[in-house]
């Protein structure tokens, strides 16, 4: 079965990508809320048809830390995505809310991340390469699961000539070769565990405006030893686990078998039914509503970016 754009009701925006926009959609024959993101590329149909085609594998795997993918189709030189709406987001929206979540909610997602990433390591035989917040998506339900995996290997090709953004979660060892051929499961362990800084303590550990330059914040990445979590709220096993994930050799970085038994996710393991996942993530909902004017202004100009 393959999703057309004819059969698709325009909804509202949900948000701006790199490559384009993100809109809610309503599939009209199955009834179903998706999100469609918008890759604008310059391809020949050739190409493009090969996109669609690597895409297919999605329809044959299925994980709960995944976006679910419903179809892609494309129109002139944008390839349209269909997925799952995650009605919460990306988590980035989600983390200014009293500056991080607290441990039992990063223990949860730091499982649902390692979960996926293993998922698709091993069904997929892919490695995400793109790790960061906005990736991690989270609906009312509380579930949190990965998008923008690279699953076609035309896309990640044709993506690739694009430049790397302000806010880096790429591994040192992505950063001296400058290259993707340095790119391992190891280089993700590092993004993971720069996202579960960021999460726990509400903000991207190597901000842009604390460096005179690109140059000199990819340098503090590569050389500086990375914060810990906050350690008036993080206990010894959530510290230890960002630690190992942030280690500079890449090889001497935990697997994701050893990251899903370590200390800091077994210590919520038995009572995760009991962690208020959904709470948090109506809470965070309710504070981004009351800052909405706040954030909006934030990012029009008042973020001090010099560019
Ligand atoms: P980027 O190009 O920076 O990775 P994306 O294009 O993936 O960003 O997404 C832009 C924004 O759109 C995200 O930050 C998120 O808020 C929203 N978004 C993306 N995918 C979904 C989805 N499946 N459900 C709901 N919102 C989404």
């Amino acid at each position: 079965y393959k999703i057309n754009m004819a059969e698709l009701e325009l909804r509202e925006e949900l948000g701006k990508g790199q490559y384009g926009v993100v809109q809610k959609v309503f599939h009209k024959p199955t009834k179903v809320i998706m999100a469609m993101k918008e890759i604008r590329l310059e391809l020949d149909t050739g190409k493009l048809s090969q996109i669609l085609m690597e895409l297919d594998v999605l329809h044959k795997s299925h994980s709960p830390y995944i976006v679910e993918f419903y179809g892609a189709f494309f129109i002139e030189s944008c390839v349209y995505y269909c997925m799952e709406y995650m009605d919460a987001g990306s988590l980035d929206r989600l983390i200014p809310y009293k500056n991080g979540v607290p441990e039992d909610v990063l223990s949860r997602i730091a499982f649902s991340i390692v979960s996926g990433l293993r998922f698709l390591k091993d069904e997929l035989k892919i490695i995400h390469r793109d790790v960061k917040p906005t990736n991690v998506l989270a609906n009312s339900k509380g579930e949190i699961k990965l998008c923008d995996f690279g699953v076609s290997g035309q896309l990640i090709q044709s993506l690739a000539k694009t430049n790397i953004g302000c806010q880096s979660y790429m591994a040192p060892e992505r950063i001296a070769m400058s290259d993707n051929a340095a790119y391992s499961v190891a280089s993700d362990v590092w993004s993971l565990g720069i996202s579960c800084l960021e999460v726990g303590s509400g903000k991207y550990p190597y901000p842009a405006n604390r460096y005179d330059s690109i140059f000199a914040q990819l340098n503090a990445i590569v050389h500086e030893t990375p914060p810990d979590l906050p350690h008036d709220r993080f206990g010894p096993e959530a510290i230890d686990f960002v630690r190992q994930c942030l280690q500079k050799d890449a090889k001497a970085r935990p697997t994701y078998a050893e990251l899903i038994v370590h200390p800091f996710i077994l210590k919520y393991q038995d009572h995760a039914d009991e962690i208020d996942m959904a709470g948090w993530v109506q809470g965070a909902l309710e504070w981004r509503q009351a800052h909405a004017d706040e954030l909006h202004q934030l990012k029009n100009g008042g973020g001090g970016t010099g560019a």
